[in-house]
């Protein structure tokens, strides 16, 4: 009889070659069949189209000539005298005086809405959403800014609010301070000097200063959600990019979204780490040490090929299980934020990719490490895996592995790549 994987067993190679996995987490089952394995790697269409110049800095919602087009920021990251800097509370009339690096600002329509909170929980309006809201629309620009979002919106979604009382429209602009939804913005588009439009500034086109740069200030958006509502029991962080990965603009961002649910997979990590204190060990560490699925390392992450993901996927853990990850050292989040760099540096902008944060809420106890898992987003699921909930991944985890890592040892020659990263397992 053909054996199958287990939770305990979640790797076989069957003698024809077949790989079958299951994911020690969520049981999804995955096979990689011979000689659909390691097939090139698609190209996105149209991509050596030459860019318009006329367009330079405004080729989408999220590109710098276009901030009135987004909603009111937060917060924002400038390079000033060799340093970054956060700047908070700018007025309309105050967002072109500097260049941000990275934006946070609230999305313009957001998965959980403002009044998912208000009318589901009653969450009133915090009195920091009120001064801000308070503060930005003292200006000409900030009251023009707010009505040109309002009709954005209407146009897009709901179309009360383009025509409803006074009271309503405060309410949907108070939204645009007080919701639980934000987005991360890179400033790039394309590459610096890029004339084709398949130089998109990918997490990879980052510098690893820049991508440390973008972890943190992703991190202290998701601390602060947390802290600012408390009903919010996990905070969602993400980065789709391309199209077929379900991004919205070719614009490098992350998205980080407050829910009131753990959701099933965590609530059953959690369950079983009440019985196996070390569950994130035994289930996933082991089996890939065991199976000799490690790419790289940093002093303070490890980056292995993740086993039973429906997608090609490449995990990336802080070694520190016991820490939330604003609770990491600085020196440690950089450490992770290098590996992680690194990874998208193999993985090329060509590729579609989500990356899906997970980490110990702060309500939670237990080890549970932060980890992002990148996903390439190369096969597309169709009957098959309806039908069987089998998935048919293309790339067996060794050949991933060796394909990454050799990757990432041509962007470490290249010095592209942060010199802490040392990469292993690499195919000579
Ligand atoms: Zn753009």
């Amino acid at each position: 009889m053909v054996p199958d994987p287990s939770v305990n067993e979640p790797l076989l190679r069957l003698p024809d070659g077949t790989v079958k996995q299951v994911n020690p987490l969520t049981g999804t089952q995955v096979w990689t069949v011979p000689g659909r394995a390691d097939r090139p790697l698609p190209t996105p269409p149209g991509s050596d189209e030459p860019i318009d110049p006329a367009l330079e800095g405004r080729y989408c919602a999220f590109c710098e000539k276009r901030y009135l087009d987004t909603t009111p920021e937060k917060a924002r990251v400038i390079a000033e005298n060799g340093g970054w800097h956060t700047l908070m509370g700018l007025t309309a009339e105050e967002l072109d005086d500097t260049v941000a690096q990275f934006r946070l600002i609230p999305n313009l329509f957001e998965i959980v809405s403002v009044d998912y909170w208000r009318l589901n929980h009653g969450l009133e309006f915090s009195d920091l959403a009120l001064a801000r809201y308070a503060h930005y629309a003292s200006t000409p620009g900030g009251r023009d800014h707010l009505a040109h979002l309002r009709t954005l919106r209407s146009g897009h979604q709901d179309p009360a609010y383009a025509v409803g009382s006074p009271e309503r429209h405060r309410l949907v602009e108070l939204g645009f301070f007080g919701g639980f939804h934000d987005v991360v913005v890179a400033r790039r588009h394309y590459v610096d000097g890029a004339t084709r439009q398949d130089q998109l500034a990918s997490s990879c086109t980052l510098t690893p200063s820049e991508h440390r740069e973008y972890i943190d200030f992703t991190v202290g958006a998701i601390e602060w959600m947390f802290e600012m509502n408390p009903l919010i029991r996990n905070v969602a962080a993400f980065q789709n990019w391309r199209s077929p990965a379900g991004a919205s603009f070719d614009h490098l961002h992350k998205q980080v979204v407050g829910v009131d649910a753990l959701g099933q997979r965590r609530e059953e990590e959690i369950a079983r780490l009440t019985r196996d204190p070390d569950l994130f060990q035994h289930a996933i560490l082991d089996p890939v040490q065991e199976h000799r699925l490690h790419i790289a390392e940093t002093d303070d992450a490890i980056a292995f090929v993740g086993i039973g993901h429906l997608y090609p996927s490449i995990e990336v853990w802080a070694r520190r299980m016991e820490a939330t990850p604003w609770e990491l050292t600085p020196t440690e989040l950089a450490s992770w934020s290098d590996l992680l760099h690194a990874v998208h540096a193999a993985t090329g902008s060509g590729v579609p990719t989500n990356e899906e944060w997970h980490y110990r809420p702060p309500q939670e106890q237990g080890r549970i490490p932060l980890r992002a898992v990148v996903k390439w987003r190369i096969n597309t699921l169709a009957g098959f895996e309806g039908g069987t909930k089998i998935h048919i991944n293309t790339i067996d985890p060794w050949t991933l592995r060796d394909r990454v890592a050799r990757a990432m040892g041509q962007a470490g020659h290249e010095g592209r790549i942060a010199p802490t990263v040392r990469v292993l397992n690499s195919p000579s």
